[in-house]
């Protein structure tokens, strides 16, 4: 955990990400879906028995770069986010999670939604 929170302390916006390079299929990921707009793929590091990632392929580096012209796209990640959740079998819920900036714990610049599920979620989240 601490080391999450470090790499969320010293990542920086700006530039390349390894998610554009999971877009383009340069390194690999355990794709779940995709379509035109976006990639869902499973965490390498999961914090929860099924723990994946919807990342659009426009690459928005954080919400607050997102235009209100992203407005459909933000929400096809949601209703892509919720398509795969169902489509794992997480019948009894899951969390989304959209982390924003270093005190948010965003540590890669390429907007991502988190869908984490299959074990009962705590509340405040850490
Ligand atoms: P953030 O901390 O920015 O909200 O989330 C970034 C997420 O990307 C983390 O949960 C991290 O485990 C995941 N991640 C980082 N690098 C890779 C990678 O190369 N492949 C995959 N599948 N996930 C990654």
């Amino acid at each position: 955990m601490a080391d999450e929170i470090s790499k969320a302390q010293s990542a920086r916006p700006g530039g390349e990400t390894i998610f554009g390079k999971i877009i383009r299929k340069e390194i690999p990921a355990k794709i779940i879906y995709e379509d035109e707009e976006c990639v869902a793929f499973h965490d390498i590091s999961p914090q929860a028995p099924t723990h994946f990632l919807v990342v659009p392929k426009k690459p928005i580096a954080q919400l607050s770069d997102a235009d209100p012209s992203d407005k459909a796209l933000l929400g096809h990640l949601i209703i892509v986010g919720r398509k795969c959740a169902t489509d794992l079998g997480l019948s009894r819920g899951y969390r989304l999670v959209l982390n924003e900036g270093p005190d948010g714990g965003q540590s890669v610049y390429h907007i991502h939604l988190h869908v984490l599920g299959g074990r009962q979620m705590g509340w405040p989240p850490g």
